[in-house]
């Protein structure tokens, strides 16, 4: 029986992961992500599914980064019937991040009626609110490294990778062949979660590139963070981390705690100002079962490493509104990471014009994103209708991914068990998924190829 996985994303660029596989009589979807970036990608969410949603008998998730399963509603709603797998943490951030996205897709089409900027009239939304809370019905969460049947002759197995909370690697046996995708992989040595787990390797691997052509620079986080609080705070100011709500807060939560701990901060509030990141937080502390030794070490001990001590989280509008009054030393984490929308830029208004102050990155800030102007320094910055002066000091801690680097990537795939019939290098840019797979034939001898959109290849 031949057995086929059509690349219908993630393949020439690094968003929309989805892979179409069938044995000829089953199909199934190995992810469902959302295209993001450029304007050329992102229009293919518009395109009609290029398989009947209602003919897939299952889809499969590695992990709950919208470009992994911002589709799902979107295809319910074109009739996929078809149960939803994942890690039970995976159905959790999913429900947070589906509803979420559904709204931000509202906003835009409002955005757009507003201003005319649409091929429809009036402008749609790719899905709303409604459609993404209806689509939640379809999840069916299932327990990490237990073999799940899922037809008579398809059987899938979820492994940790440590990207972010939930996120695993799905090996696939169907009809007589195996196929591991990787998901996104994550960072060796990295606070909370587990180091990315080898597979047991089969007929074919999908594998991410999306670093695959550099290596993190690196850098001893607590150390930069306690520099730049002890520092703004000693002259009265407050340090303004924009951060990703889901895995990136928590981590700074946790290098926070151990900070104080150690008194090399001093214990000022520590104020993360989202409604999604308290949700988020509150996934992340309850699935301590995918926690490393050292996070599971602490526990242990009575601590929780994200338990610190004036630690604040807010929800309500009014509160965040409120936070514009307090004039003293604090930790304000706030959302979007890229400063592209949420309530950070109301923050960023209020704090950005006082020298006191620090604006720290924590993330990639996208070449003309407001974040990139902000670190270029151009004196002024645009914030919601207005040009406010920067008289903040903007400061950045570099190489917090969670994504593993070329280094990191090698050495999974040196850590997992058996020769891949052939790997499939998905989720990475032309230049870093060439390279990639260079290094690949190398230093393994693999069948490497770069599969590109739309293409099927046979296992
Ligand atoms: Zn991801």
């Amino acid at each position: 029986m031949s057995v086929t996985v059509t690349f219908l994303g993630a393949a020439g660029t690094v968003t929309g992961s989805c892979y179409l596989v069938s044995d000829g009589k089953t199909s199934l979807l190995v992810d469902c992500g959302i295209f993001q970036g450029e304007r050329e990608w992102r229009e293919k969410n518009w395109e009609p599914p290029r398989f009947l949603p209602a003919d897939i008998s299952a889809v499969l998730l590695t992990h709950a980064h919208i470009d992994h399963i911002g589709m799902l509603p979107r295809y319910h709603r074109f009739g996929l019937k078809a149960p939803v797998y994942c890690s039970p943490a995976t159905a959790e951030l999913t429900k947070l991040l589906l509803v979420d996205s559904g709204s931000l897709q509202e906003e835009e089409a409002n955005f757009r009626a507003k201003h005319k900027r649409s091929r429809h009239d009036p402008p749609l939304p790719l899905y709303t609110q409604r459609d993404a809370a209806d689509s939640l019905e379809l999840l069916r969460p299932t327990p990490v490294g237990t073999p799940l049947q899922i037809t008579d002759s398809i059987v899938a197995t979820w492994t940790p990778m440590g990207h972010i909370l939930g996120a695993c690697s799905i090996a696939l046996d169907i009809g007589g062949k195996r196929i591991v995708f990787s998901g996104d992989i994550g960072r060796y040595g990295e606070p909370i979660l587990v180091d990315p787990m080898p597979a047991q390797l089969g007929d074919l691997l999908v594998m991410e590139s999306t670093y695959g052509d550099r290596v993190h620079p690196l850098v001893d986080t607590e150390e930069m963070l306690a520099e730049v609080v002890t520092g703004t705070a000693k002259h009265g100011g407050m340090v303004l981390i924009p951060s990703f709500a889901v895995g990136r807060t928590q981590t700074l939560l946790y290098h926070l705690r151990e900070l104080k701990k150690a008194k090399r901060i001093p214990d000022i509030p520590v104020i993360v100002d989202s409604p999604m990141a308290l949700d988020a937080t509150d996934i992340y502390r309850r699935h301590i079962d995918e926690y490393d030794a050292e996070s599971k070490g602490l526990l242990n001990s009575g601590f929780h490493p994200f338990t610190l001590p004036k630690l604040y989280f807010i929800r309500e509008r009014a509160e965040s509104i409120a936070l514009n009054s307090i004039d003293e030393p604090m930790i304000l984490i706030s959302a979007s990471g890229m400063l592209s929308g949420g309530r950070v830029l109301h923050h960023l208004k209020n704090r950005v014009s006082d020298p006191r102050n620090t604006v720290l990155f924590v993330g990639f800030q996208p070449p003309g994103s407001r974040g990139y102007w902000l670190k270029k320094g151009n004196g002024t910055i645009r914030i919601l209708g207005e040009d406010i002066p920067v008289r903040a000091r903007i400061a950045e801690i570099s190489g917090l991914s969670a994504h593993a680097d070329r280094n990191e990537l090698m050495r999974w795939a040196r850590s997992c068990v058996g020769t891949p019939g052939k790997v499939a290098i998905v989720h990475g840019e032309s230049e870093s998924a060439q390279s990639f797979a260079g290094d690949l034939k190398r230093e393994f001898g693999w069948n490497v190829i770069i599969p590109t959109y739309g293409e099927t290849v046979e296992v």
